[in-house]
């Protein structure tokens, strides 16, 4: 491990030595730079090159620790920033200024602009509970928008906890969708909600079931690749 200075700090990194032509900077998920080069380059050279791209590299570590912190599993204190269908509201822990409070009911969080106030009393289970009948609310409205819209019906709705799958559709056609998704934009939930109604035909991923999902989502691909980029949501709470 070699290190030399940026901007504001000392920048570790590795360097990797093989047959290659010309030098190649990467900066992987974690923010951990390793420099690839020629088998007989010198490390001044390698300081040089580190140097003309130091832009870069920090732009990227950057974005990879921004990313990880993302998805840092909720504390629920005051001052966190919690996404919530593609919005970011600001943890505020309110203390004793409701006894209805006491009582430890859902009901009592409430949002106001970018601000989700939660009395302090209150505990994960019950974030959890106000977060899922959100997530319900929205459901039900795009269910009922989109099986319009592909001309099916559907039986139950529910909500559940599931982390190993965003959602489903049974043999009687009730759809079932996990309640991280309140932590994705709506887009995505839309994209889910149009896959499961497209289930109801096509019990498969054939390539009629991918027409019907395209016919009303063109662009469905890219909410696939979400989710699969975006799985640790499922861990935040
Ligand atoms: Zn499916």
């Amino acid at each position: 491990m070699c290190a030399w200075f940026g901007k504001k700090d000392e920048i570790p990194y590795a360097v990797v030595r093989c047959r290659r032509h010309t030098m190649a900077v990467s900066v992987d998920l974690n923010g951990e730079v390793t420099v690839r080069a020629p088998l007989r380059t010198s490390d001044r050279s390698i300081a040089d090159f580190l140097r003309q791209k130091q832009g870069w590299i920090q732009k990227k570590q950057t974005e990879a620790w921004k990313a990880a912190a993302k998805y840092a599993p909720l504390t629920l204190l005051e001052g966190e920033w919690m996404p919530i269908l593609g919005e970011s509201y600001q943890v505020h822990r309110r203390f004793g200024d409701m006894g209805a409070a006491k009582a430890k009911k859902h009901s009592n969080i409430t949002t106001e602009g970018q601000r989700i106030c939660i009395p302090a009393a209150l505990g994960k289970e019950e974030v959890v509970r106000w977060l899922k009948e959100r997530l319900r609310g929205t459901l039900e409205k795009r269910l009922e928008y989109f099986s319009g819209l592909m001309g099916v019906g559907y039986g139950s709705l529910r909500v559940t906890s599931a982390r190993t799958r965003w959602g489903s559709c049974s043999a009687k056609n009730n759809v079932s969708f996990t309640w991280y998704l309140v932590f994705c934009p709506p887009d995505v939930v839309d994209y889910l909600v149009v896959h499961e109604l497209a289930h109801v035909k096509q019990k498969n991923h054939s390539k009629a079931f991918w027409e019907a999902v395209a016919a009303v989502m063109p662009e469905w691909k890219q909410k696939r690749a979400w989710l699969k980029a975006n799985r640790k949501v499922m861990d935040l709470l």
